[in-house]
């Protein structure tokens, strides 16, 4: 069945043939706890008879989110340790996250900002909120890039896109304006020509992160938002969350990766999963993510590598997490390891020069 509206409940699932009635113990408790939402689009794309499909796992909710670790964090990546006023988190010298909406077209699973995001999260930033947080960035020159992000900014409406857009543009030093959605895949059709105009302002440089972890997201009607919004000169990046049960195998990795460069956006960030709360059944070890990302290395295209990211718990930051391929052996020796993992002497044992 296709579903014609956005699907916010568990009945709505149950209804729409997404959730079996003998499956929905727990689930009104998760509901209750956790944001729920899958658009039409996501609805379609998922085989309700494959009880492991990876698109179902990233939105229909599972009684595994009542499971809480101790490990894990209501922010689970230290936004709050780096806000200097509401709506803004300044963790890096050069740029801020500006948290204008949290909410969301769909709400995923395994979200790092679970506890933020939904109807009863922080919703949309108020009009002084808002001012306070252009001040902000309008009172630190040291400031080249915002990132919209959220809940996801394409939510908002192209006149309240555009107004955001307008004061940024009012801002000389901010060079690059950077949105983080998923909107061109779980909502294609909002993808309009008033909605990418508002995402445009003179005198800067627009970038857009597309959040999707599995190729079957990559849909054709997504494809062609895609297609809108870098022919009228956006730059595009992906970045993906690595999923236990979604994308955590070579194959799949490969095929999104390859996805992405084809409809020209280049892979970015292939984030390990954060300590949020209820997402253990999503997280494989680093050691898992390390082996999946050295796969990648030789198989497919240099354009295709992502750089595999762990947000360090507590605000401390991002740091790329790949598997060493070099190790030092002192005296400008180094032992290199090649895509099969076979390993080298650099500089080669003719080619060093006498002690
Ligand atoms: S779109 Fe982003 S912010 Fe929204 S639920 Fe998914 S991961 Fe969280």
């Amino acid at each position: 069945m296709t579903a014609l509206r956005s699907l916010k409940t568990i009945d709505d699932l149950e209804e729409a043939g997404l959730v079996a009635a003998a499956r929905r113990v727990g689930l009104d408790d998760v509901a209750a706890r956790y944001a729920v939402a899958v658009t039409p689009a996501m609805a379609a794309l998922i085989d309700p008879s494959d009880p492991d499909d990876p698109i179902a796992r990233q939105f229909v909710p599972d009684a595994a989110e009542l499971v809480r670790l101790p490990e894990e964090r209501e922010d689970p990546i230290g936004d709050g340790a780096h806000s200097p006023v509401e709506g803004i988190v300044h963790r890096y010298p050069d740029r801020v996250l500006l948290k204008a909406v949290h909410v969301c077209p769909v709400y995923c699973r395994f979200c790092f900002r679970r506890e933020m995001v939904g109807p009863q999260g922080l919703g949309t930033l108020a009009s002084q909120a808002m001012d306070n947080a252009f001040a902000y960035i309008a009172d630190h020159p040291e400031i080249w890039e915002v990132i919209l992000t959220g809940g996801d900014p394409l939510v908002l409406s192209p006149r309240r896109l555009a107004s955001i857009m307008e004061r940024l543009a009012g801002i000389d030093h901010v060079k690059i304006v950077r949105f983080h959605t998923r909107v061109p895949v779980v909502e294609p059709d909002r993808v309009d020509a008033a909605l990418i105009a508002a995402l445009k302002a003179s005198g800067k440089t627009t970038y857009l992160a597309l959040h999707a972890n599995h190729p079957r997201e990559l849909t054709a009607d997504a494809r062609a938002a895609c297609a809108r919004l870098v022919d009228s000169g956006i730059v595009m990046v992906s970045q993906s969350v690595l999923l236990k049960g979604v994308n955590d195998d070579a194959d799949t990795l490969a095929a999104l990766m390859r996805a992405f460069v084809e409809n020209r956006i280049k892979p970015y960030y292939l984030h390990h999963p954060d300590l949020a709360p209820g997402t253990s059944h999503f997280r494989l070890t680093i050691e898992e993510g390390q082996a999946l990302v050295a796969s990648l290395r030789g198989r497919v295209s240099g354009l295709c590598q992502p750089a595999y990211i762990l947000d360090i718990p507590g605000g401390h930051g991002k740091t790329a997490i790949s598997a060493a391929t070099i190790e030092d052996n002192g005296g400008g020796c180094y032992t290199v390891s090649d895509f099969n993992g076979e390993t080298h002497a650099y500089p080669p044992a003719s080619g060093r020069h006498p002690e």
